[in-house]
Parts: C-alpha cells; structure tokens; sequence
C-alpha cells in the first residue's frame, strides 16, 4: 500500500463525486434533512432556528459560512439549509470562478431566497470577490462594461439570495469577506459515537449488516471524519464479502482496516510518516511547516488542512511559533521513546 493511499484521505475522490460514478451511493448516504444529520449539535441548533426565522419571515436567510476540515459534512449542510428553506440550490467553488462574469452569470439567474454555495472560497480570485461585497450587502452587481475611456459600470438588480461559504482555512478569508457572513459556523471532528451511528445506518442503507462491535471499529479508526467512515465502511464490505460471509464483524474490520493501513487510532501512512519524520530527524521539533512540506514532498496546504488538524486534535502535535513539536502521546504512539531534554536541539533551550 503506498503511503498516502488516497482512500484514507479526506478530500473527496472521483467515487464521492457525482460525475465520478459515485452519484447513486453518495446521493443514498447523504442525509437530506437536519433531523437525519447526525453530530455537530451545535450548528444544528443554530441553523434549526435561522432556518425558522427566515421562513417565518419569509426573507432570505443570512449569508453562512462553514468552515473545518475537509469532509465533515460542510456540502452536505449547505444542501439541507436549501431543502429546509424550501429554496433552490446553486453549488460552485472558488476556483472554478475565473472572472467576474462567472460570478454575475451565477448571480443573475438566482431566484428570490435561493441558497448559492461557493466551496474553497477562500480560493476566490480578488477581482471576483470585489464583485461579491454589494451583492451580499445589498443585492446589486456593479458591472464594468467596456474597456478605456468607453468603460461604463452598469448595476443591476439581485434577487436577494442567502450565500453559504465553505472553507478549510478560515485563516486565508479576507477581513472583509469573513465580516459579511452573519452566521459563521466552526464544524468539529465527530465523535466515535456520532461516527459509530452514521457507520450503522449507512450499513443498513448500503445493505450489509455489520454487529454493533464491527461498526464501532470502523468509527473509531475513521479520523473523526464522516467521508472517510464512509469510505472505510465501503472497503470493509469489499472484505466481508469476498473473505466474510459478508457479516461486518469486529475482528473483521479489525483485520480489513490494518491491512488498509489504517492504525487503532486512525492514522493512515501519511499521518505516520509526518510524525515520524519529526521524530526521527527533528527529534520531536520544533520544525518549521516549509521544511516538512519539503521532506514529505506534500504541499503546505494539504500538510495545514488535512494532516495536521486531527493530529492537533489528537494531542500528537503541538504548532508552536518555532515550529512544530511532537506531543508525548506520538512518542508512544510510534513506539519511540523521547530524548532527554539536555540533547534537543540547541535553539530549543534559548527559546
Ligand atoms: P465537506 O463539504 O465538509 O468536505 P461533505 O458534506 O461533502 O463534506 O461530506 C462528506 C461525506 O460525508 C458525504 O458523503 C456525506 O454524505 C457524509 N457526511 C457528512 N456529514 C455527515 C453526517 N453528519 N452524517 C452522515 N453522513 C455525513
């Protein structure tokens, strides 16, 4: 298995997305109402009485912003806030929105109280977010028409709609942009509870029983993240079929999740690899994110979104101003002892 098997990482991959293939299980997964979307309790409660109110009201609802790791349920969220709404829904993403014209082709042909998801928006390109500010303050598109002397800004009108933004790095959102969301919403890692209730129902939906005990291990070793449970749940009914009498047992997932690579905590080969590297040539840190991202040949990107945040989380690492640190808790989970404080590195004790 290479070491960043794709299955284990929580970027959605051509089996999640509709025009992949994927389109049927997905749609079949999906929760499509908040009663049926299970965990971030929080949010829940929150969006329950923003939904209301808008209805009641019969405006638009407040302009939302979700922001968390990847796969936690940021898309699937903004679609039940539009069913909920009873109001359409328009899906793009920030970097598929080249230029403003992109932008105002969307814009224009929203209906009154329409929901228009942009994902990855803090990839959008400054001269469309430009375009974005009075649209979401006040409904209207200011549009330059022509070039030189002849250039002329035409406003239009909007349809007041309601925005919902998604991001994996609130840091990168403009002060600007952040500010014109009313509602913004943090989403968290699951619980292995919440994991272990969505793992069970999609086995029932999926058609394969799994014994209480065999979806109980695949959320605990699911990262904290419902796609990657998903996903696991698909490869672990791959095994039971062809090696099980197609029964998820405990030691069956046991079994198809270690042969995945998929460690008692959840950690994949990437994961370990990182920690390790730290570990062996840093001696626990600290080590700065750039000379990682150059180690691991991964991008600081992918290391910030995707590695680091369910290691943070899991107390494995610490993000200090110098850099990096290993936590006691990956010293034994990689089975290493720590070095003595006297042999860190020398920058360590001047810190
Ligand atoms: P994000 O947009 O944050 O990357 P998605 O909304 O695309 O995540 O969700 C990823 C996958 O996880 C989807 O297949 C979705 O069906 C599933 N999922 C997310 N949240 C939940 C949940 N609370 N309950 C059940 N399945 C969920």
């Amino acid at each position: 298995m290479s070491d960043s098997d794709p299955i284990l990482r929580p970027e959605p991959l051509p089996e999640d997305d509709p025009a992949g293939g994927g389109e049927d299980i997905d749609r079949a997964l999906r929760p499509q109402r908040l009663d049926e979307f299970i965990g971030q309790a929080e949010a829940r409660a929150n969006l329950r009485i923003f939904i209301a109110s808008a209805r009641q009201r019969g405006e638009a609802m407040d302009h939302t912003l979700f922001h968390g790791p990847p796969g936690l349920g940021k898309t699937t969220l903004a679609q039940i806030v539009a069913r909920e709404l009873g109001v359409g829904f328009r899906m793009t993403s920030g970097p598929v929105l080249a230029r403003a014209g992109d932008l105002a082709a969307i814009l224009t042909n929203l209906e009154a109280r329409d929901v228009l998801f942009i994902d990855e928006i803090h990839r959008l390109n400054p001269a469309v977010e430009e375009v974005l500010y009075p649209a979401l303050e006040d409904f209207e598109l200011d549009l330059v028409i022509g070039e030189g002397p002849a250039a002329r800004t035409v406003r239009i009108e909007l349809q007041p709609f309601t925005l919902v933004g998604a991001t994996t790095r609130m840091g990168l959102l403009t002060t600007p942009l952040r500010d014109r969301f009313g509602i913004p919403t943090r989403l968290q890692f699951y619980t292995v509870d919440e994991l272990h209730e969505i793992v069970s129902r999609n086995a029932r939906k999926l058609g394969a029983p799994a014994e209480d005990a065999g979806a109980r291990e695949i959320a605990r070793r699911a990262r904290g993240t419902p796609r990657i449970a998903g996903r696991l749940l698909r490869r672990v009914v791959d095994f039971a079929i062809v090696e099980g009498d197609g029964v998820i047992t405990r030691d069956l997932a046991d079994n198809a999740l270690s042969r995945l690579g998929v460690d008692h905590l959840g950690l994949d080969g990437a994961d370990r690899r990182y920690l390790r590297l730290i570990a062996e040539s840093y001696m626990g840190g600290p080590v700065g994110i750039e000379t990682l991202s150059a180690a691991l040949s991964e991008s600081r990107d992918a290391l910030e979104e995707v590695i680091e945040p369910f290691l943070l989380q899991q107390g494995l690492i610490q993000r200090t101003p110098r850099g990096r640190m290993l936590a006691h808790g990956a010293w034994s989970h990689l089975g290493l002892v720590p070095p003595q404080e006297s042999a860190r590195p020398q920058s360590d004790l001047f810190g």
